[in-house]
């Protein structure tokens, strides 16, 4: 078969950004390939990434803007979606102000778009009413993260550290569904002799690899961690020295961990106290350690807290700004880190920079050529955004998410997008929260643009086209540069991808993450570079920076900071209505809300639909049987989906993958409670029923 020359680019898919060649095949399509030279991966990719071509075919996507008429969406041209948009845009302002004004981005946008988003919320809109789904993904890490050690990367060291340390504590992480190509690191970890424990409730297929799984109940990870901790101090292996010379405030966390016994923290989290004791030999035992933390237990209303408590322990026994040694959490969706570092979050702009900082604002001000008195402050974060919809808000801007499937208390979510005034959604397919849109604008993907990610490891990353898009798709940055020439605002947002990282490098400089010295020449020639990467002033360039907090730590005094943290209730424990605990998660061939995944016939014959994960011994007490329609309600609602019986569950918990819509969606299950921090949702922990559905 006749081939045109392959580019190397990333997956569209998750955080790890796996390295793949594309190929346009001369009959149509593309082919993806391994890319063994990018050092992530090195050539291996999970079914997601292998088949992420499909949803490139005009046959599953958008391919024409798309305007509700009569109570249908009919296509339409540009130029009539755009001016419907800018008109509603500015008629909805005029009416009720700019914060009736809501944006709402995504974590797998680009950084560019991620930048270009954010500006055009405060500058082209003047609304301080953005925020996006990644506060729905690691908020919780990032702000124990900040704490902590001042600044927030998802993993200060590179995954290739792994290998090589001593122990690796994973909490909350089930990476053999979700980014399976990482396997690898642990699998070399324990062939080189160290150790991996894995804090789930379930018995994963990650867990089945650990040399030891704790299983605590759904919500108590941060008890388990002060158990640990409490272990650590009684059995004498703290690190005075490190504590003493790196740290602040052990006094207080020490108290709150000796304050909670190793009896109760067994009573709690069900996770007994030999259990807890091995643990802690296992993981002191080394000259080095890490922990990693994923959404298990960040996606909780005291996530913050709870890494807290895991930061704790690293610091307690020199485990942090170490070699081989630290705290790191596994971010999740594709650009999710860099998403959080350009100014799309609510109380964010770009270089990580603080909103409500008011050096922050006078620097980013002048980038962008306006008066830092005019830029809005922080807004809602976005549970509460997508709750005020309808009422405070008026009209929104959707571009890269699908809250209908994937945020908590979904039927409650859904009713709010139903109840605006206008919804513009800017996407790729046309997904569930698409068909609930007055306009839908078809935009480009990761195989037809040119643009940056950054990875979990803090590795900025080129992606690059390999394909033209199908004729009547246009780039997100595009959609912004036309929608603010028609509000007014006539220079500022470009649609060259270069010329916007261009303007990001300068709002990023001098900023906690700083992007200045990295340039797409330099992306186009490295395997990515890690920030912070300042712009040098002699004649070599800055390499970037594998490695964090070695010397000091990004707080005034250099010193990483303790936090005083104490087990509290999860918001909704069980009683006599609401017996069990439901827990959420993914499944390996499905991606988020599945809104791209579920259009590729292999995915989906994968991974057909939802079901019901519950243990042999509740199974028998409802009387269900693999296969059956079981309904799980809670306080919020009811789904509905097959059972499956496993005893890799505990008891008195049941599971559900969240990436479907319909009577199956688990989020429908969710509780908007939310971390007083990082405003995250407590995904991981509500209290449900389960019964078997009754012949009708
Ligand atoms: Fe893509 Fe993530 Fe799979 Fe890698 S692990 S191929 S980045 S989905």
């Amino acid at each position: 078969m006749d081939t045109i020359a392959s580019t190397p680019t990333h997956c569209p898919y998750c955080a790890l950004q796996c390295g793949m060649n594309l190929t346009p095949l001369a009959a149509g399509g593309v082919e993806v390939a391994e890319r063994p030279d990018f050092p992530v991966n090195r050539g291996a990719l999970c079914g997601k990434g292998r088949t992420a071509a499909a949803v490139l075919s005009p046959a599953v996507r958008l391919t024409s803007p798309l305007v509700r008429s009569g109570g249908r969406l009919v296509e339409t041209s540009w130029a009539a979606a755009l001016d419907l948009l800018a008109e509603r845009l500015g008629s909805t302002r005029e009416a009720y102000g700019a914060d009736a004004l809501g944006v709402f981005g995504g974590g797998g946008l680009t950084n560019e778009k991620a930048y270009a988003l954010g500006k055009f919320a405060r500058v082209a809109l003047g609304t301080s009413q953005i925020d996006y789904n990644g506060r729905f993904c690691m908020s919780s890490a990032a702000a124990a993260g900040t704490r902590a050690f001042g600044l927030d990367r998802g993993l200060p060291f590179p995954l290739e550290d792994i290998p090589r340390t001593g122990c690796v504590i994973l909490v909350g992480s089930n990476l053999a569904e979700t980014m399976p190509p990482s396997l690898r690191f642990f699998s070399e970890l324990r062939e080189n002799g160290g150790t991996l424990i894995v804090v789930d409730p379930r018995r994963t297929r990650t867990a089945e690899q650990a040399d030891l799984h704790l299983a605590p109940r759904p919500g108590t990870d941060l008890a388990l961690a002060l158990g640990l901790l409490h272990l650590v101090v009684a059995e004498g292996r703290t690190d005075e020295e490190y504590i003493r010379e790196r740290t602040t405030g052990w006094e207080e966390a020490r108290a709150a961990a000796m304050a909670l016994w190793p009896e109760q923290v067994e009573r709690i989290t069900g996770v007994s106290v030999p259990q807890l004791r091995e643990a802690v030999r296992l993981f002191c035992a080394p000259e080095s350690a890490m922990v990693l933390t994923a959404r298990g237990p960040e996606q909780q209303s005291k996530g913050t807290d709870t890494v807290g408590a895991w930061i704790n322990l690293c610091l307690a026994t020199g485990r942090a700004g170490r070699p081989l040694s630290g705290y790191g959490c596994l971010t999740g969706q594709g650009n999710g880190q860099g998403g959080r570092e350009h100014g799309q979050k609510a109380d964010q702009l770009p270089g990580y920079r603080k909103l409500d900082d008011p050096e922050a604002r006078a620097h980013v001000a002048g980038v962008w050529g306006v008066d830092p008195d005019a830029l809005p402050g922080p807004g809602r974060s976005a549970y509460e955004l997508l709750d005020a919809l309808g009422t405070d808000i008026r009209a929104l801007l959707l571009m890269g998410s699908n809250p209908v499937v994937s945020a908590p208390r979904a039927a409650h979510v859904e009713e709010r997008l139903r109840s605006l005034d206008f919804l513009a959604v800017a996407d790729v397919v046309l997904s569930e929260t698409a068909e609930l849109a007055d306009v839908v604008l078809p935009v480009t993907q990761w195989a037809e643009e040119t643009g940056t990610t950054t990875s979990l490891e803090g590795r900025v990353l080129l992606r690059r086209p390999a394909v033209a898009p199908p004729p009547g798709v246009r780039g997100d940055l595009y959609v912004l540069h036309e929608l603010s020439a028609r509000l007014g605002v006539e220079k500022g947002f470009p649609t060259d991808p270069e010329e916007v990282f261009e303007e990001l490098r300068r709002a990023s400089a001098g900023g906690p993450a700083d992007y200045s010295g990295i340039t797409y020449r330099r992306l186009a020639e490295e395997t990515g570079v890690f920030w912070p990467c300042p712009e040098s002033t002699d004649e070599v360039a800055h390499p970037g920076t594998p490695r964090l907090f070695l010397d000091r730590f990004a707080t005034p005094d250099g010193r990483a900071r303790f936090a005083a943290v104490a087990h509290r209730a999860t918001a909704e424990e069980p009683d006599a209505d609401y017996p069990l605990l439901l827990t959420t998660g993914r499944v390996v061939a499905q991606y988020q809300s599945g809104a791209q995944t579920r259009r590729v016939a292999e995915l989906n014959a994968a991974a057909p639909g939802p079901f019901v994960e519950l243990h042999p011994r509740l199974a028998a007490r409802i009387g269900a049987a693999e296969g059956d329609p079981v309904t799980v309600t809670s306080r919020r609602g009811r789904a509905t989906a097959p059972a499956r019986i496993s005893s890799a569950i505990r008891p008195d918990t049941v599971f559900m993958p969240f990436h479907w819509p319909g009577e199956g969606r688990a989020n429908t299950l969710t509780n908007p409670a939310l971390d007083p921090t990082s405003r995250m949702p407590e995904f991981k922990s509500c209290a449900v029923r389960v019964e078997v559905v009754g012949p009708p």
